[in-house]
């Protein structure tokens, strides 16, 4: 597991591996800061602080987090917790959250995270990919029950999904 520090004046970037599950979301949000083929993978005077900072939010594993030291305001945490599956994936969950273990201990606690759904990963609670070696697929009524509805995360949308 590495937890990585990137700073400029302005933003700290904190990246956990063990939450990344290679969405991609971060690399085509800004790719003038994350880019894999480089090293370091993220460079934090590739864009103004409030850029950076948008494109941390997009990440729906809880893998990336910020924290602005020029006196901007942090990541919003959002009215509503919400939980998304993602298709024959984790589920996305969005809001204020505390994942505690059996006996109530605080196990973390974020507002983006990616919970394992299949019951194979290896990082439980959250997702580690597993869902893909698994084979695991949706009921599709999972995906799209056939009710008019509110927003689907554009995230989903435009990602390949894990
Ligand atoms: S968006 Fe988050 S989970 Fe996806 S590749 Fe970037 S850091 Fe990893």
């Amino acid at each position: 597991m590495a937890r990585r520090e990137y700073a400029t004046e302005s933003i700290v970037v904190r990246w956990n591996s063990e939450r990344c599950i290679h969405t991609a979301i971060c690399l085509n949000a800004l790719p003038a800061v994350f880019d894999t083929q480089r090293r370091p993978w993220i460079d934090a005077s590739g864009a103004d602080a409030a850029a950076i900072a948008a494109a941390v939010e997009k990440c729906p594993t809880g893998a990336l987090i910020y924290e602005r030291t020029d006196g901007a305001a942090g990541e919003p945490t959002p009215a509503t917790t919400t939980i998304v599956p993602w298709p024959n994936g984790p589920l996305m969950v969005r809001g204020t959250v505390e994942v505690r273990d059996a006996r109530g201990k605080l196990f973390d606690a974020g507002t983006r995270m990616t919970l394992c759904r299949c019951g194979r990963s290896g990082n439980q609670p959250f997702c580690d990919l597993s869902h893909r070696l698994a084979g695991f697929r949706d009921n599709p009524r999972v995906i799209d029950d056939g009710r008019e509805s509110a927003d689907s995360p554009s995230d989903v949308a435009a990602a390949p999904g894990p």
